[in-house]
């Protein structure tokens, strides 16, 4: 189980651009890198569009996706994780949010208002540390 995120700064702060940029909206992306152990590394986040385009849930628009996953691929990474924002509420997964954690293994990187924090499903939402 994943217990620590690494990501940079710099993909840090490309995330809170998007959350800006999207308000009031949900913006969404991917986290690509690799998993060793108890720790993803993200060696890039990548913003993909949200096809649901809603205040209150994402979702990745699949062909952007699959782009990304093939890219990835293509270069030994993997994604890590998925990546959204709460732009006017706090880094605190939804009810959306946790019956769709379910569903999609990897890191859930929550940008919200009040500060970034991340989480996995495993019999539960449980934490993960952000690392920089
Ligand atoms: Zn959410």
């Amino acid at each position: 189980m994943i217990q620590e995120l690494k990501i940079s700064r710099k993909d840090m702060d490309l995330i809170q651009a998007e959350l800006e940029a999207n308000k009031p909206y949900e913006a969404c992306g991917v986290l690509v890198g690799t998993i060793n152990g108890s720790t993803a590394l993200v060696e890039k986040a990548l913003p993909v569009a949200n096809a649901r385009r809603t205040r209150t849930s994402f979702e990745l628009e699949p062909k952007e996706f699959y782009n990304a996953w093939s890219e990835a691929e293509k270069n030994g990474k993997e994604i890590v994780g998925v990546y959204h924002t709460h732009p006017v509420s706090s880094a605190v997964p939804s009810l959306w949010d946790r019956e769709t954690m379910q569903n999609v293994l990897g890191v859930w990187l929550i940008a919200g208002a009040d500060g970034m924090r991340a989480y996995v499903w495993e019999n539960g939402v449980k934490a993960v540390k952000i690392m920089l």
